[in-house]
């Protein structure tokens, strides 16, 4: 393949890249947007693979086939699983650059140095930098998420941490700028081989004192860091597809972080640093209160006769797989003339657009899917609010308890409509480890048991009732 035709299709791959992005802002378009960044990527494979400089083909193969034997099992994962997928996904990214990174600089040094060029080994280094502590930092990331026993949930702090952090960085830092400065020295590829060192510790050392509930923020942060990781293995291969793919990861991957900090009140150094869910145990230790607890033939009745119900789905729903019973309960109220709308938050559940992904597989229209800010002014006309599995998103502590975890996160208010109807299975809490006063209040009836179950039950007593109207 001729050099221009090979960048003409880097265009398009990254033409398709950006649309894919721009289609995966909204449900409707979102299916599209998967498919234009999975051409995208197999243009970009292909056209690689047809440059001339390519003559290892077996090499190739190689590498495609063990993406199939990775990738295909890691796409069957459950949607409750795909935050730690995805980690997975950075930390062979970070992986990939660091490695590069490593067999450039070792291959370069061999030849003489010539090629070690200020730029480029300004980029080997940043390359490897990013490359390596991404690895090692999604790897505890994903970790973390799936629970894995010999890594702590709960932050690890110690005194002095954010300086040793610091001081490592700046180490490290220092030798990257002494072999820029003298890429042909003899010392310069054990140093190197300390920069990839203290990189590895590095992204270890970096999760450790972040609590698990940070876990999906942090993701997106190292997404971030491996698209930059991606943007300066461009420059080394003189890529410029790698370069635009990897910007869009890096730019994609921050704003995401952005939007999820401000979805929890939270400030980007408070996640980094503020070690977040050690306080947790403290709040539970109030007397214990009474919930009210209400019966399926109860609730049904409640639901029927009201104008509007707004559902609010949480993190429970998607444990229970309940989105399908949703839909049968969502089209009895339909069919009794009642307004049905749901109530979206946008860190309920365990990743962004959780929610709308569930609801869109039970096909539930987009149009009944509200975003919270606009909800929230219906919530007081609102006859039932019925939660199901949500927890810290309803949790009206977030408005008005200074000394909560959850202090200034915005929520849905639940707490206002006429009647609550809660669906959990036990008196636990919820991600944040904190007590709902919702549960507690005049309003309020729990209807305890998996979601899934709860649903159907409810169901099962309209259809029943129906008939005998
Ligand atoms: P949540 O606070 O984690 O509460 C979920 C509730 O669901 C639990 O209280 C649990 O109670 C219940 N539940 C679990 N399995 C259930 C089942 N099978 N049937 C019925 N109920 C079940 O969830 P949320 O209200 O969705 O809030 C999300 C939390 O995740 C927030 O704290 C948010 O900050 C955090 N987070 C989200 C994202 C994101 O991108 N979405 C990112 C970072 C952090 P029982 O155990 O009693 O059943």
């Amino acid at each position: 393949m001729t050099y221009s035709l090979v960048q003409l299709t880097y265009v398009v791959a990254t033409a398709l890249f950006v649309f894919a992005l721009h289609w995966m802002n909204a449900p409707a378009t979102a299916r599209r947007g998967v498919y234009a960044g999975v051409i995208g990527m197999a243009l970009a494979v292909a056209a690689t693979w047809a440059r001339p400089e390519v003559v290892h083909h077996l090499w190739m193969v190689v590498a495609v086939i063990l993406a199939f034997a990775v990738g295909i099992p890691l796409s069957r994962v459950p949607l409750t699983a795909v935050p730690q997928r995805t980690a997975l996904s950075h930390a062979f990214g970070g992986l990939a650059a660091g490695l590069v990174g490593t067999a450039k600089f070792y291959l370069w040094y061999g030849e003489g140095s010539a090629e070690l060029t200020a730029f480029r080994t300004t980029a080997i280094i940043l390359e490897v930098l990013l490359g390596f502590l991404t690895f090692t930092g999604s790897l505890m990331a994903a970790g973390k998420l799936q629970e894995v026993k010999w890594i702590p949930q709960r932050p690890v702090t110690y005194p002095g941490q954010n300086v040793t952090n610091i001081g490592l960085m700046v180490v490290a830092a220092g030798l990257g700028v002494a072999i820029v400065l003298h890429p042909a020295a003899a010392w310069a590829p054990v140093a190197f081989g300390g920069i990839v060192a203290m990189s590895l510790a590095f992204g270890v050392l970096l999760i450790i004192p972040i609590g698990g509930a940070d876990m999906p923020t942090v993701i997106a942060i190292l997404n971030s860091y491996a698209g930059l990781a991606a943007v300066a293995m461009g420059f080394v291969l003189d890529n410029k597809l790698l370069i635009t793919a990897g910007a869009l990861d890096g730019s994609s991957g921050l704003i995401l972080a952005i939007i999820m900090c401000k979805a929890m009140n939270r400030s980007f150094t408070n996640v980094m640093f503020g070690a977040f869910g050690q306080v947790q145990q403290a709040a539970a230790g109030g007397e214990a209160r009474e919930y009210k607890a209400e019966t399926v033939e109860g609730a049904s009745q409640v639901l029927e006769q009201a104008n509007l119900v707004v559902i609010i789905p949480g993190y429970g729903m998607a444990v229970a797989q309940a989105q399908h019973k949703v839909r049968e309960l969502y089209d009895q109220l339909k069919k009794r003339g009642v307004t049905v709308k749901f109530a979206i938050h946008p860190v309920a559940g365990r990743m962004p657009g959780h929610m709308n992904v569930l609801l869109a597989e039970a096909d539930i229209p987009y149009t009944d899917l509200v975003e919270m800010d606009e909800i929230n002014s219906d919530m007081p006309q609102a006859d039932v609010a019925l939660v199901v599995g949500a927890n810290d998103v309803v949790n009206p502590a977030a408005r008005s308890d200074k000394g909560s975890p959850i202090y200034g996160m915005p929520i849905i208010d639940a707490d206002r409509a006429r009647t609550v109807f809660a669906i959990k299975r036990s008196k636990n809490p919820g991600f944040a480890g904190i007590d709902n006063e919702l549960y507690f209040s005049d309003r309020t009836w729990m209807l305890f048991g998996d979601a899934k179950n709860v649903i159907g039950e409810l169901v099962k007593q309209m259809s029943g009732g129906s008939g005998m109207h």
